[in-house]
């Protein structure tokens, strides 16, 4: 029975507060704190209005909720001491990482995120900054799990899991984000607009472990914008090879989606995987896009919408990317028109007993059910059920070690049996069509 701190009330935690009040013996008691209380009262009222189709057999969930900006650390000090959680669940936004996890240490609290710190600033994620926490919370004694989600986070337990039981060393793994949903308007994101458009303009990016050799050759690249490849040194293993923003581009038929184009972009994921996986060459990701989609976000580029940088309107200084979002459709209100199905998993490819092994492992999951079920889209639902099944293995001591961790670097095996009881279940392929 354990009590939980949820910061942020967006699509991503209106889905981990449904979750974990459909695991009521793990989570007694929940506060949803965020700095628009209305919206932690939303939350609150859409989970009493699903308990009795959840039917969780007389035990609930007590929730209470909170105003609070958590960029203000004393003030979440203070709330953290006052709630005394046994987790606090950071499903605000990346800016807010390093706030948190500063109240958590000041307050003795273990930490769990689901997306790696980024300046606001700096269109520009990596996980220096948090890793420079590690020693501070294990002396501390506390756990802080990064990248909980899905990518980041079911990614590296996948990877975990082929790593523990199907291969000796795992050369190359390629990781698919497919989403087949469509919602009817001609432009929208799926999560954050501010978060998912700094990271689809960003320069693609592969990690590879050597220059020059194996599968991270130059010409992978094709570089359509006359941006040539780069390599730079990777934090702390490897380089990474990068291109042009959407200059690599495949097709691939996915399982219960069909045939979709896939562009290669950076992720946070790719650096911790390249320092854990045991023989790694090579990883790359990949994120479906439609033609409408792009169209869109290379004209509001062209415009200057995307921008980051404030600038000078009417005597007032507004950051463009900012405006654009209130403009946009709220991603939690995308839930009721989101029809179709994702499909994420990683295929690798490497080496058991002297043999070479193809593995892809993925979920595939349907946008309706999951309205359904807690009363929002496939996007958020896939980032928030892993978070609170995160939070579980967190609460009931399976996923315990002191320090500051990613996903791959836990026992997978209680997480991927909890993916299958909780909404995302997994399939395996071992001949998968692979990526060229
Ligand atoms: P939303 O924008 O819908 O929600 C963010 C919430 O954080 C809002 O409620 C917002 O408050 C709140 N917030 C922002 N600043 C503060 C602050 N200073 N103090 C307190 N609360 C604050 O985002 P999503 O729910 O879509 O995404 C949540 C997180 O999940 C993000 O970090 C995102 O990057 C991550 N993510 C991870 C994925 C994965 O697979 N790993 C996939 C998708 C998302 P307000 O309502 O007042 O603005």
């Amino acid at each position: 029975m354990s009590r939980v701190m949820i910061i942020g009330a967006g699509g991503v935690a209106g889905v981990v507060a449904a979750k974990c009040c459909r695991n009521p013996g793990t989570f007694s008691e929940m506060l949803v704190a965020s700095r628009t209380k209305a919206k932690c009262d939303a939350i609150k009222a859409n989970i009493e209005s699903r308990r009795a189709q959840w039917g969780n057999g007389g035990r609930e969930t007590a929730i209470s909720t909170a105003a609070l900006d958590a960029m203000d650390v004393p003030a979440t000090v203070a709330m953290i001491r006052g709630f005394k959680p046994d987790l606090v669940m950071n499903i605000a936004l990346p800016y807010q990482d390093l706030a948190i996890m500063d109240a958590c240490l000041e307050a003795g609290v273990s930490y769990l995120d689901t997306a790696n710190y980024e300046p606001p600033d700096e269109a520009h994620f990596e996980y220096s900054w948090q890793w420079a926490y590690r020693e501070k919370f294990k002396k501390a004694g506390l756990t802080a799990i990064l990248g909980c989600g899905f990518d980041p986070g079911v990614t590296q337990v996948f990877s975990a899991y082929a790593q523990k039981h199907y291969f000796d060393t795992v050369e190359t793994l390629d990781i698919l984000d497919c989403n087949g949903g469509d919602h009817g308007y001609p432009f929208a994101t799926n999560f954050n607009p501010e978060i998912n458009i700094r990271e689809v303009a960003a320069k693609g990016s592969y990690w590879v472990s050597e220059m020059e050799e194996g599968t991270g050759k130059r010409e992978e690249a094709v570089d359509a914008h006359g941006v040539p490849v780069e390599y730079k040194k990777a934090f702390d293993k490897g380089y990474w090879v990068e291109t042009a923003p959407m200059a690599v581009k495949r097709e691939y038929d996915f399982d219960q989606v069909g045939k979709k184009d896939m562009y290669l972009l950076h992720h946070e994921e790719l650096e911790s995987l390249g320092c854990n996986l045991k023989g790694i060459k090579r990883i790359r990701f990949f994120m479906t896009f439609g033609q409408s989609y792009l169209t869109h976000l290379k004209c509001l580029e062209n415009v200057g919408m995307t921008r980051i940088d404030p600038v000078d309107f009417k005597g007032m200084k507004i950051v463009p990317i900012e405006f654009l979002k209130a403009l946009l459709p709220d991603p939690a209100s995308l839930g009721p028109r989101t029809k179709g199905k994702t499909n994420i998993g990683c295929i690798f490819h490497g080496m058991k007993d002297g043999k070479p092994v193809d593995y892809y492992v993925y979920n595939v999951c349907d946008h309706q059910e999951c309205y359904a079920e807690v009363g929002s889209q496939a996007i958020s639902y896939t980032t928030g059920v892993p978070a609170m099944i995160g939070a579980k293995m967190f609460l009931e001591g399976k996923w315990t070690e002191k320090g500051v961790h990613t996903c791959e670097e836990f026992d997978p095996d209680p997480f991927m049996e909890e993916l299958n009881r909780q909404g995302l279940p997994w399939k395996e392929n071992f001949n998968p069509v692979k990526v060229p």
